[in-house]
């Protein structure tokens, strides 16, 4: 991969980027991912690359996720102008391709869906998508049917961590983003 050619060099990266916390959480999901891989048949040294990466623009400042996010090779809509949990992703993406001159598309797409999902997800991105929720860092209530659900399929994970995000989106009266439902119909339907 040009520009990142390694985990370490990636680890690098992200240690001069993000807080400790960030930093622990990047590395538990490329773990995730890296096993997730392992398991379905996917690049295991890309996944776990994609992991430590996916998280990069998250310490940024609102700003300059906005910049990068704006660069983004696909147009970032106003549900994510607004919301400022899903900027870090496109910025993510943008960065990664413009200061690392990061071409693999599958990479930089798990990167730039990796917070809402998508209906047509490639193997990858359903991956970190997967163990961003999954990854042994996270805690919350229902986490444990998400991590069985992976044991499964990796399609029922993710229906299932799609589900979970929806329900407590719903739930908390907080904005769903429409390729979440899109995504979410897209695994209903199988
Ligand atoms: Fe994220
Ligand atoms: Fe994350």
């Amino acid at each position: 991969m040009k520009g990142i050619q390694n985990k370490e060099q990636a680890l690098e990266i992200i240690k001069a980027r993000l807080k400790p916390g960030r930093l622990a959480h990047s590395i538990a999901v490329a773990e995730a991912a890296k096993e997730l891989a392992a398991r379905y048949g996917a690049d295991t040294e890309k996944a776990e690359l994609a992991g430590l990466l996916h998280d990069i623009m998250k310490g940024a400042p609102p700003e300059e996720q906005l910049q990068w996010a704006s660069k983004s090779a696909i147009m970032i809509d106003n549900a994510e102008k607004e919301n400022g949990q899903l900027l870090h992703a496109p910025a993510g993406e943008a960065y990664l391709r413009t200061t690392y001159g990061i071409e693999d598309e599958d990479l930089l797409m798990a990167v730039r869906f990796h917070t809402t999902g998508r209906a047509g997800m490639s193997k990858l991105e359903q991956i970190i998508y997967l163990a961003d929720m999954i990854s042994r860092d996270r805690k919350f209530p229902g986490v444990e049917l998400i991590r069985e659900a992976a044991q499964k399929s990796l399609k029922e994970g993710v229906l299932t961590g799609l589900k979970a995000t929806l329900t407590k989106l719903q739930k908390n009266g907080e904005a769903i983003h429409p390729r979440s439902e899109e995504a979410y119909a897209e695994f209903l339907k199988g």
